[in-house]
């Protein structure tokens, strides 16, 4: 089946109000699509609040950040973020950018996220912490040049997901329900964990082995509930 350029947008202002019905992003925040059409642009919203988004604010941008076309509209200062990962890896076809609390203890402590449950199998082949002042010092920790998103993008690595100290995270996948239901269960995840550790110092986690065993699709089914339950823009 063809997919459209509009088809993309519709999904991508979807993952937009999911992300801000499950708190994974809040006023800040942001989520793009690479272009089916040319794998050296990509899809994202204008400065705005997540939930906000509508079609109409969907631009067109290049892997260096810039708008692809004339717009006025003021453009998020993390989106090298984006550009820099798409650069970086073929594989990836959407990407958010977020700072979900439940995520900020384990770039900020030498405690790391592993997998508790079955959904979130894939936190199984590592979520790397990136750490900005060992590549630009003492900073505002926003990534705002190529350079800090080129560093970002390296200590992503080939993984689905990197924590930034200090600051959130960023979560990559193939497509745009798979990052959403990455970002979903990676919250979730990071809760659960919290609760265990606060219960026993004794926690049993999925091994690499049960986390690849776990992570049986793309999340598809929840992405059908989560855009019929208001997704839909
Ligand atoms: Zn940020």
């Amino acid at each position: 089946m063809q997919t459209t350029a509009s088809n993309q947008i519709e999904d991508l202002v979807a993952a937009d109000r999911i992300l801000a019905a499950h708190e994974i992003v809040d006023a800040y925040g942001h989520v793009s699509v690479r272009s089916e059409r040319n794998p050296q642009r990509y899809f994202m919203s204008r400065a705005l609040a997540p939930e906000l988004v509508t079609a109409e604010d969907i631009l067109e941008y290049d892997l260096a950040g810039n708008v692809v076309g004339s717009s006025a509209a003021g453009l998020f200062l993390e989106r090298f973020i984006h550009g820099e990962v798409y650069k970086a890896r073929p594989d990836v076809n959407a990407v958010v950018h977020c700072h979900t609390p439940s995520l900020i203890p384990y770039g900020a402590t030498d405690v790391p996220l592993r997998p508790i449950f079955g959904l979130a199998g894939f936190i199984a082949e590592g979520i790397p912490v990136f750490e900005i002042r060992k590549t630009a010092g003492m900073t505002d920790l926003l990534i705002r040049d190529p350079a800090r998103g080129r560093a970002l993008a390296q200590t992503l690595g080939d993984k689905p997901a990197a924590l930034m100290r200090g600051h959130g995270a960023v979560v990559v996948g193939a497509s745009i329900p798979l990052v959403v239901g990455r970002c979903v269960y990676l919250d979730l995840n990071a809760r659960v964990q919290a609760q265990a550790m606060s219960l026993s110092k004794h926690v049993t986690y999925l091994t690499p082995e049960e986390g690849k065993l776990s992570v049986a699709d793309d999340y598809r089914r929840a992405w059908e509930l989560w855009r019929r339950k208001g997704g839909a823009g």
